[in-house]
């Protein structure tokens, strides 16, 4: 024995995009010159917008003169960008208080370092199919894992169990990869189900931006309660385009107590020891998000992703084929059609059509028989491929 931390062995090698690649290379090299429409990662193809470009510019112009120049920041983040952030939840009557703010350098860095504060027999609850990384990190972790399941007839709502446990439950709404949302009557069941059993909810909002309907929540804190259970963790990566840029946000509310502890302080004693802030130039382009301007601006980044999803939903329903998501959520998870796997319909996507999408096994088992595909793609690949799915159904591939 020499110490190292054998839950590594517990995490499978992360097979899925790897596959992916490999079967895209091996496709192309037999077939030379082709076109693939790339719907599979998560990644956005939007540039940064104007504002943060202009930030981001002046913060490295900043950097370069004495009178000017910043070295540390705040381990918490920039107090300016903790208030605006606070402020934006403010305008929509979500009372967060800049304190309560913590900026980050994204959604999946803090996934991971929160559970730090958790010992590590508090089990997992991850309703599936799910993000994978919840499942590695609490796998790493040796934590154990609970996977509730989905309501499919009810658009894929994470299912409270009946049974009362103390758990680390996680929330993701927008769903990746489902597209699903969570109504506010599920919402409120999740939270007093955790508020009952002294749980703790991390709700992943790293799409909440693409929330179109009035009455569903982009954020844990519009219902009553949630400030006593809930983490609410957020991105810039699909709202701005921060995917490369890195940034996020998390909230932690001075209401969450556990065990006599404030979990905003123990955040506050982990950031200050473990982290020196995130960058004093991205936090100044990460301002700019939540400036007037740049709230107009990332709008119209969203509205791009949306009329991608509008085409793909058009082209789908025209080919008569089962799909959720789409509505709320840059994802459409698609019924495998014909009783086909998820890699079988990959394949036949490829080949047939060369277009890239995610099989949904690689969501979890109970992922098998779907597939993601992603709007975040070019407005013309996302045109082009509704049109190849509708002639796949009518030259009855599947
Ligand atoms: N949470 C979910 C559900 C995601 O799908 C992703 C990225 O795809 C993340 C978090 C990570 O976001 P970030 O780029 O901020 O690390």
């Amino acid at each position: 024995m020499t110490g190292m931390n054998l839950n590594y062995m517990k995490v499978k090698e992360s097979y899925l995009f790897a596959d992916i690649r490999r079967r895209i290379e091996e496709w192309q090299k037999e077939n030379p010159g082709k076109k693939v429409l790339r719907l599979g990662i998560g990644d956005v193809t939007q540039p940064l917008t104007p504002s943060v470009i202009k930030a981001l510019h002046e913060a490295v112009e900043e950097q370069a003169h004495a009178e000017t120049f910043h070295g540390y920041m705040p381990e918490c983040g920039d107090p300016a960008l903790r208030k605006a952030i606070a402020d934006w939840y403010r305008k929509r009557n979500i009372p967060v208080n800049p304190e309560e703010v913590f900026v980050s350098s994204g959604a999946s860095d803090e996934l991971g370092d929160l559970l730090h504060l958790f010992e590590r027999s508090l089990p997992a609850m991850i309703p599936e199919p799910a993000y994978p990384a919840y499942a590695d990190a609490n796998l790493m972790d040796g934590r154990e894992i609970i996977f509730p399941g989905t309501d499919i007839e009810n658009g894929f709502q994470p299912l409270v169990p009946e049974e009362d446990l103390t758990a680390l439950i996680y929330l993701c709404s927008p769903d990746n990869p489902t597209g699903a949302v969570c109504t506010k009557e599920c919402l409120e069941k999740w939270i007093a189900y955790a508020i009952r059993t002294e749980s703790v909810i991390l709700f992943d909002a790293a799409y909440e931006s693409f929330v179109c309907q009035e009455n569903i929540p982009r954020s844990i804190y519009e219902l009553e309660g949630a400030k006593k259970c809930a983490i609410e963790i957020s991105s810039l990566s699909k709202t701005a385009g921060f995917t490369g840029t890195r940034c996020g946000y998390t909230v932690i509310p001075m209401d969450l107590v556990r065990d006599g502890l404030s979990l905003n302080a123990m955040w506050v004693r982990n950031r200050t020891t473990r982290t020196n802030g995130v960058s004093y130039i991205l936090q100044k382009g990460a301002l700019a998000v939540f400036s007037e301007e740049g709230q107009k601006e990332v709008s119209l980044l969203h509205e791009v992703y949306r009329r991608n999803a509008k085409t793909f939903m058009q082209a789908l329903d025209e080919a008569g084929l089962s799909y959720a998501g789409g509505k709320n959520s840059p994802y459409i998870w698609m019924k495998c059609p014909c009783s086909s796997g998820s890699w079988e319909t990959f394949d036949i996507l490829l080949k047939q059509a060369q277009i890239v999408a995610t099989p949904g096994a690689g969501f979890g088992e109970s992922g098998e028989g779907w597939i993601r595909f992603s709007m975040f793609a070019e407005e013309e690949d996302v045109e082009e491929a509704g049109r190849r799915i509708i002639r796949l159904r009518n030259e009855k591939y599947f």
